[in-house]
């Protein structure tokens, strides 16, 4: 990784440019910069083949100052320390930005799932607990999925701590499947989220979406449902997608039911029919008026932030902008929503799956789908609010609201 690109560093310059503007003192500054407990653990797990590999894993606990901990565990053949570190950070301003009584947080080990059995991946779920399980619970921290782990994954999770603890806990982890207590909503809830405040977007800055193209980089749970969403709830058409290994273009509009349906059957987007293929450069640049960046960190760099085409950037993944980026989109105009609001979905939803765990009792999807709304459509006035009164992009804005909310827990708290 460049050191430029280091998501941590990022995550910290981040900070930096709201901590004048909000007057942070700076030891309140010196302790949001950094995560306040962090454990990293090797994992030994056997292999198919009979083999043992052992499996680098990490969990960062950024700040608890508002509740206990939350962030999904990141699967990755290039997870870091460093991106763990920043992806905690960025869970402690987005349960901030909305509010939620909750703290960040943030797993990963660094693995390659795609080249994983069920079963190997199963005993590496279960040695993640065994070796956190004494710093994660309901009061403590609660992990979620992320990239390249699926709902399946926190059900063997929650399986170990349960069996470790001795007692029930569906709580301890979300995104769980809806029969061992997951939420209804909860799949598609990170990109709804993103599709909400994209509307709110539309509105405040009068940007018609209906009928207008759209295009989505990262083509998993985030950037599937986005493609569905945006079809189904806005009206937007969908023109290009892509994944790891590319995209596929077609200015007419492709079809989201389709496109989704193909690449889970064939393992990629390559060869759908009635479409050109584009590379993730390529679209990137399109005209089109939404783009959700759905993939990894560092998609949109100084390189080619000039030539971004789009006039809204959903950032429905986790630091796909750099700072030097995020300049030249606010100087072009380009809507950008930042990545802890505008992904926020998935976390609230996790939220909601906590609360309807604690008692017992679930709500039905309309519930779900109605509740997101309201916060997400809060939190989006509650950010534009603080920008328009001072004069600051909407990232801006985000982290403002956001960091004074951590600030002034960490000071009710008596620890600055
Ligand atoms: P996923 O594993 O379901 O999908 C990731 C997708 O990105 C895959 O289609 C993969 O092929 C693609 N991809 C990987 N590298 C790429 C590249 N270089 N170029 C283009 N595509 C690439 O993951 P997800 O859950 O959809 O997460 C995507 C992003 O959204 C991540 O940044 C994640 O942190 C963020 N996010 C996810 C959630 C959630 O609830 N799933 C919540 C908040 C944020």
């Amino acid at each position: 990784m460049q050191e430029k690109y280091n998501p941590f560093k990022i995550a910290q310059e981040q900070l930096d440019q709201v901590a004048g503007k909000l007057e942070l003192d700076p030891i309140t500054h010196q302790l949001l910069r950094n995560p306040m407990h962090e454990i990293s653990a090797a994992l030994p797990v056997k292999m198919d083949d009979g083999s043992t590999k052992i499996f680098q894993a990490f969990r960062v606990q950024y700040n608890m100052a508002r509740g206990p901990g939350k962030g999904g565990i990141r699967w990755h053949p290039h997870e870091t320390i460093d991106t763990v570190r920043a992806l905690a950070a960025w869970m402690t301003w987005k349960t901030s930005v909305m509010d939620i009584p909750l703290g960040g947080a943030k797993g990963g080990v660094v693995c390659n799932p795609k080249e994983m059995s069920s079963g190997e991946k199963e005993r590496l779920a279960r040695a993640y607990i065994r070796a956190f399980s004494g710093s994660l619970g309901i009061t403590k921290d609660i992990p979620a999925p992320d990239v390249y782990t699926t709902p399946q994954i926190m059900a063997w999770m929650m399986d170990e701590y349960e069996t470790i603890a001795g007692q029930c806990h569906p709580g301890v982890i979300t995104g769980k499947p809806i029969p061992l207590g997951g939420s209804r909503g909860r799949s598609d809830a990170t990109a709804r989220g993103g599709i909400y405040v994209t509307r709110e977007a539309g509105r405040a800055f009068d940007i018609t979406l209906i009928g207008s193209p759209m295009a989505v980089m990262g083509f998993g749970n985030a950037g599937q449902n986005a493609a569905l969403l945006g079809e189904e709830l806005l009206g937007l058409k969908v023109v290009a997608v892509s994944d790891s290994k590319g995209g596929v273009y077609n200015s007419k509009g492709l079809d989201a039911k389709q496109l989704v349906e193909y690449k889970n059957s064939n393992g990629t987007l390559k060869g759908f029919p009635n479409a050109e293929e584009i590379t993730n450069e390529e679209l990137l640049e399109l005209e089109v008026t939404v783009l959700f960046p759905a993939a990894l960190e560092n998609a949109i760099t100084e390189d080619n932030a000039s030539r971004i085409g789009c006039k809204i950037c959903c950032e429905l993944a986790n630091g796909p902008t750099t700072p030097k980026a995020d300049e030249v989109l606010n100087a072009r105009g380009v809507v950008v929503l930042p990545d802890f609001l505008a992904n926020a979905g998935g976390v609230t939803v996790s939220y909601f799956e906590q609360v309807q765990n604690a008692n017992n009792f679930y709500w039905d999807l309309q519930e779900v789908h109605s509740r997101l709304n309201t916060r997400m459509t809060a939190a989006f006035q509650s950010v534009f609010d603080v920008c328009a009164n001072n004069e600051v992009s909407l990232r801006q804005g985000a982290y403002m609201l956001a960091v004074a909310r951590v600030a002034e827990a960490c000071k009710l708290r008596g620890w600055v």
